[in-house]
């Protein structure tokens, strides 16, 4: 294995056939495609703002002028349910694995707008909730607490409803970023889980109590449907795929291979890999199917370009299972999902590219230093490490930098020479001066990655030039 792994590493024949190919695929198809990969986050803001406006256009057309304060409310809480139950729909299909999103828009990116909706779809149920409450009890002139329990009691569901909305609202509290830190990744998304149970708690209330559902047959339809399909592609793309795939490539731990300190790479070999499609700077959810491993699934980059015959991820230890998987034995089988993730030459639209590396972020980048086609002199990478034990992939970095005559960095904090700010844009431009006409590919720590952006920026680098990924959701 060590062999087959180190020859597809340097290997002649893979060298060789990139430098005849040209440096990027261009003409017009390419154009178009890299045209809708920058703009499809644009395309799919505009998406759901044009639902938004559909779900408001369905509630004016079946409102009429309300006649009092309380019934302001109550069409005021109308409205906020209903925006709640859309967006339960884009956060499901945000975080259902859609193949196209993955690549299109990135997992990283797909996480903070679910973040961010959840955060929204939290405010929006307890607004809901509270108007309608308040909004009844003015009009019917009763007191809060009896009009509580009379919507808890007397309506279909409702109770149900209000269950969920408790769920979302436990959820949303064990999001906030102060409450998230102190828990671990486990902890935190296990509960999270509990809001499909809330959204399933919730769905019934909305159609047999929702004004404009009860009134309006082909809404009521359109609505189920819509809960349909995206129930439906969260359970294909979560469940079915993956099981099919696990059952179609059959991945076992093939070797494990010590790199530095607390940093192993994992080989996996299987059947039929390149189906699988996988692409260098993209990541697998790999759960390795022994003792304490089986029930976690984690995120790691391919640390080598794929290949019809073996994959590898390279890991290291900054927690309890990462700093398990480090006595991780050869013959595990392996459950794989993906493979996902937009840093990909896809993205590329420049002769020259430029990667800047921090720490394990080297991963992603490390198979895209193998694999992107460049002219000699036109790739760098530049990569941030503590301490020469630190760098991972050293020999093979050295290797692939002279075989493709592409330019390699190490930027040691300990060192002397780069103990200052290598990341200012005087730096930068010095280790490569045509900077501005680059793509840059960024993956490191979150604070590497925001001082390496405000730089390019300075160096004249648009932000569609500037692709970037992150380790943690
Ligand atoms: C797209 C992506 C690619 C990655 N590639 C690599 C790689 O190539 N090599 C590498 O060493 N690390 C990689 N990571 C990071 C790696 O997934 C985490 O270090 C690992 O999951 C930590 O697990 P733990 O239980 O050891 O640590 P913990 O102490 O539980 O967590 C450490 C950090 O990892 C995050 N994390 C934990 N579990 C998960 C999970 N299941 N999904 C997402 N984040 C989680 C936590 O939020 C926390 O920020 C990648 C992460 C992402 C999101």
């Amino acid at each position: 294995m060590r062999e087959t792994a180190s020859a597809g590493v340097a290997g002649r024949s893979t060298v060789k056939r990139r430098r005849h190919r040209a440096p990027f695929a261009t003409g017009p198809g390419h154009e178009l495609r890299a045209y809708l990969l920058r703009h499809s986050p644009s395309v799919l803001w505009a998406l759901i703002i044009v639902g938004g406006l559909a779900i408001t256009w369905l509630w004016w057309s079946s409102t009429l002028p309300p006649r009092s304060v309380g019934g302001e409310l109550t069409e005021a809480g109308r409205l906020t349910g209903l925006y709640a139950g859309y967006l339960v729909i884009i956060l499901l299909a945000l975080m259902a694995r859609i193949p196209v999103l993955e690549r299109v828009v990135g997992a990283d990116r797909l996480a903070r707008v679910h973040g961010m909706a959840g955060r929204y779809v939290v405010s929006l149920v307890v607004a809901h909730g509270l108007l309608i409450l308040v909004g009844y009890a003015s009009t019917g002139h009763t007191g809060l607490v009896h009009q509580a329990l009379s919507l808890l009691t007397g309506y279909p569901y409702v109770l149900w409803a209000a269950i969920g909305g408790a769920l979302f609202v436990l959820v949303g509290v064990l999001s906030i970023r102060n409450v998230r830190s102190r828990m671990s990744y486990e902890a935190w998304y296990l509960p999270h889980l509990l809001t499909y149970v809330g959204i399933g708690l919730a769905f019934l209330h909305q159609i047999e109590t929702g004004a404009q559902f009860v009134t309006n047959p082909v809404a009521r339809l359109a609505w189920i449907a819509a809960y349909a399909a995206v129930t439906a592609l969260l359970v294909w793309c979560r469940v079915v795929v993956p099981l099919r795939n696990s059952w179609r490539h059959r991945l076992v731990v093939a070797d494990v291979r010590a790199e530095a300190p607390g940093v192993v790479s994992v080989y996996l070999t299987g059947s039929r890999l390149a189906e699988l499609n996988a692409e260098a700077g993209q990541f697998l959810r790999l759960r390795f199917l022994s003792k304490g491993f089986w029930w976690q699934s984690h995120p790691y980059s391919l640390s080598a370009a794929p290949n019809p015959h073996w994959l590898r991820v390279t890991i290291k230890a900054l927690g309890d299972h990462t700093g398990q998987l480090q006595g991780l034995r050869p013959g595990t089988k392996v459950l794989a999902e993906g493979p996902y993730g937009a840093l990909t030459a896809r993205r590329r639209s420049r002769h020259g590219v430029l990667l800047v590396a921090g720490g394990v972020g080297v991963t992603p980048l490390r198979a895209l230093f193998e694999s992107l086609p460049a002219a000699p002199g036109r790739l760098t990478l530049l990569y941030r490490a503590t301490s020469p034990v630190d760098l991972v992939f050293r020999h093979e970095l050295d290797q692939l930098a002279a075989a493709r005559q592409a330019p390699v960095h190490y930027l040691l904090s300990q060192s002397e020479e780069h103990r200052g700010d290598p990341f200012h844009p005087g730096s930068l431009r010095q280790l490569v001066p045509d900077i501005a006409e680059r793509d840059v590919y960024i993956c490191g720590p979150s604070g590497m990655t925001d001082t390496v952006i405000e730089s390019l920026r300075t160096c004249g680098v648009p932000i569609r030039r500037i692709h970037h990924e992150d380790f943690t959701f």
